[in-house]
């Protein structure tokens, strides 16, 4: 008589996948600061803090071999993590790697992955200390576990946003997903005719934020030598909607964003509009740009007003003021989050 419950992932979503899980999870230890619910957990394990992330990239899901190159997919599956301790204004340290992957590959295919991953290595300074191989039966999973450290003063919560503090994004918006639907189409174009050559050209910019996206560390560098300490961080993966939303929940605020100060690069305006997309469309819900967005105290917007890569795209006001975008026409939108639907 009594039927099991059984509710769908899509009901929930990933978010709500997560928050469900997560409910109940004991923590044993004191050392353990931050647990489920940031960009990474936070460890006191003495001296630094210590921050944890890890990531999965999955074949058919993140990524598709029949455009994405080996060497850059090991680079994206380390960037992708260290881009989560960037969030937490952290400085990686190590990684792990885990690979799951057929017979379908060679040694060659793996190495090439490991290639993009030493690259990485190479350009944020950590160090690659371990992981887990095995086989899988379809398609390959890449997952990384990045940690990092940092001073208790320094590291940055979705949680300190306060009313009043400026929003900033650290990089233009909506790139790698144009590029994502450039590298799609170009796809079907060669599965209905094998000899038609790709069209890419001029396209360069987005393939590569699709592709090869970059951890903004050089962002947490220049803040440091500053001196500003950001109120709240996160990196903008899920896309810049999603992402506000979920700063002002763990902050308990609000917020104002501006249409026309959403930073988007021509080529993506432009190719967004060749194919019949939206640009702030695309910059408010394309995500995997990996920019970072953060907040900042009116006091510290001097230091920053004059930096290249630093755009002001609205302010942070009280949760009863709700969390609006105003747009070109000046009307004034709730911002709502379409993110990544995973399931
Ligand atoms: P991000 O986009 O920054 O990688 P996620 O949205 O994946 O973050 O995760 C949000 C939070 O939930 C993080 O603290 C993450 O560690 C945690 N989390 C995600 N999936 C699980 C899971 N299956 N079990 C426990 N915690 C999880
Ligand atoms: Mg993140």
């Amino acid at each position: 008589m009594n039927q099991p419950t059984r509710t769908e992932l899509a009901a929930l979503g990933e978010f709500g996948l997560i928050d469900r899980l997560s409910k109940g999870v004991q923590l044993f230890h004191e050392q353990t600061l931050k647990g489920i619910g940031d960009d990474a957990a936070v460890l006191d394990l003495g001296g630094q803090l210590t921050v944890v992330t890890t990531d999965m990239l999955l074949e058919g899901v993140h990524f598709d071999l029949s455009y994405a190159p080996l060497p850059h997919l090991g680079y994206k599956a380390v960037a992708v993590n260290i881009s989560d301790i960037a969030a937490m204004n952290a400085v990686p340290r190590q990684i792990t790697v885990s690979i799951a992957a057929s017979n379908r590959f060679s040694v060659e295919a793996i190495e090439a992955i490991y290639s993009g991953i030493k690259t990485a290595c190479e350009e944020y300074k950590v160090d690659l200390v371990g992981g887990d191989t095995t086989s899988s039966r379809s398609g390959l999973v890449i997952s990384v576990t990045a940690i990092g450290q940092a001073g208790k003063e320094k590291l940055t919560y979705r949680s300190g946003a306060r009313p009043g503090d400026i929003i900033c994004v650290s990089g233009d918006l909506g790139a790698a997903y144009v590029g994502l639907q450039i590298l799609e189409r170009e796809k079907q174009v060669y599965m209905a005719n094998p000899d038609m050559q790709p069209q890419l050209e001029g396209k360069d910019y987005l393939i590569q934020r699709q592709l090869k996206p970059q951890a903004r560390m050089d962002i947490v560098y220049e803040l440091r030598e500053l001196g500003v300490q950001p109120t709240a961080m996160m990196d903008i993966s899920d896309g810049l909607a999603s992402e506000i939303l979920h700063i002002c929940k763990s902050s308990s605020v609000g917020a104002t964003v501006y249409e026309d100060k959403l930073p988007i690069d021509g080529v993506t305006y432009t190719t967004a509009v060749e194919i019949q997309l939206d640009p702030t469309t695309c910059a408010l819900n394309g995500g995997e740009d990996y920019e970072l967005l953060f907040t900042i105290g009116q006091n510290d917007y001097e230091k920053l007003k004059n930096h290249p890569d630093v755009f002001f795209i609205g302010y942070i006001n009280e949760a009863s003021k709700g969390i609006n975008l105003i747009t070109k026409n000046e009307n004034r939108v709730p911002v709502r989050a379409q993110g990544w639907v995973h399931f």
